[in-house]
């Protein structure tokens, strides 16, 4: 890949502290972006000065939504050397995405090599403070100039970065759930499993919703029967009940979350048996009221594990773990911080130097 690179315009000037930044508030002097056409296929990969895009008000990602996108962090670790995790199986998924979406797709090899020159070129914004670390955001577009709904010719890619401190800044904390009964995010057959725009623009309504009342997320339910859990927000979810670990199984509304595997592969390792299957809310209703739902937790790249503290289904609240963090979200969180820091071994080679 020839990929061109204009030098920041000044030296760069990262915030001497991420303390208080929120996240994705503040970004990179510069960005990676590259073109697709039908006669070019990719071309024009270039690192240039970060500016707005400009694009046709007619352009078809305005009307028609056809954009999907990655997260994915660079890791300072304590020598000082940088690192990305398992970035090969963001750039599989980018390809899923925008195969479902119509969208031209970018080799996941390729994909690798422009975050990797993408983050050596911005080294100096990766930051170095504890639990803090770059946020990339690749992104595909669709940049035909057309009203008409045609298959997609013309199309672009991005990724932008952005320095993000830590997600817990005071320790991990548990979240409070509201199980949502009207909207739902995805359906099989549907776009749930491709990482698009979409996706989130129809999640706003209830997560808004839920907000106004109260609780920091809402737990979907699958669109068909209204009665099988799916995710929680944005994030993959886990239960531990009895002993044993449950994760919704990967039907095609749910996005399959490079975190909820990584936990999959470590639960296994801690000797725990993980089911994915299909999970009905009344069976996780019941082992939370009989006390057999012994730990609830969300997972994704932006706040790795999200412990949840209680579920709300009908207005009645079901305390999961006493409100408290348990000791298998607690474990999950630090072995996969460790290895993403260079704390701990890394078994599996999911660490990519920089
Ligand atoms: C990105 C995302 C996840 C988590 O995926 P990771 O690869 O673990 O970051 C889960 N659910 C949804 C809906 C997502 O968009």
């Amino acid at each position: 890949m020839d990929i061109s690179i204009t030098a920041p315009a000044s030296p760069p000037a990262p915030p001497a502290t991420l303390k208080g930044v929120g996240f994705g508030r503040i970004f990179t002097d510069r960005m990676f972006a590259a073109d697709f056409s039908p006669e070019k296929g990719w071309h024009d990969f270039r690192i240039i000065p970060l500016s707005n895009i400009s694009l046709h008000p007619a352009c078809c990602v305005f009307h028609y939504g056809a954009e999907v996108f990655e997260g994915l962090k660079a890791y300072r670790a304590e020598d000082g050397s940088i690192r990305l995790f398992r970035p090969l199986d963001n750039g599989r998924r980018l390809w899923n995405s925008c195969e479902r979406m119509g969208l031209p797709q970018l080799p996941p090899e390729d994909f690798v090599e422009a975050v990797r020159t993408f983050v050596r070129e911005e080294a100096p914004w990766v930051p170095g403070e504890p639990n803090t670390s770059l946020y990339l955001r690749p992104f595909v577009f669709c940049t035909d100039v057309q009203l008409g709904v045609h298959g997609i010719r013309n199309a672009s890619f991005y990724i932008i970065a952005s320095p993000v401190g830590s997600y817990y800044p005071h320790g991990l904390a548990p979240v409070h759930i509201a199980i949502e009964r009207e909207d739902v995010r995805a359906v099989r057959g549907g776009t749930g499993y491709a990482k698009c725009g979409g996706n989130y623009a129809a999640a706003t309504r209830a997560t808004v919703k839920a907000e106004k009342a109260g609780y920091d997320q809402v737990l979907w339910l699958d669109g068909v029967e209204r009665r099988y859990i799916e995710e929680v927000g944005a994030m993959n979810v886990m239960f531990k009940i009895g002993g044993t670990v449950v994760t919704p199984s990967l039907t095609g509304s749910i996005l399959p979350g490079i975190t909820r595997s990584t936990c999959i592969t470590l639960l296994e390792e801690m000797g725990l048996s993980v089911e994915e299957r299909r999970l009905d809310v009344t069976e996780l209703l019941d082992a939370a009221k009989s006390g057999t739902l012994e730990e609830a937790w969300g997972c994704g790249t932006a706040a790795v594990i999200s412990p949840i503290g209680s579920l709300s289904f009908d207005g009645v609240d079901y305390p999961v773990s006493g409100g408290n963090i348990g000791p298998v979200s607690q474990k999950l969180y630090d072995t996969i911080t460790g290895i993403q820091y260079g704390r701990l071994p890394d078994a599996h080679e999911w660490v990519m130097r920089v």
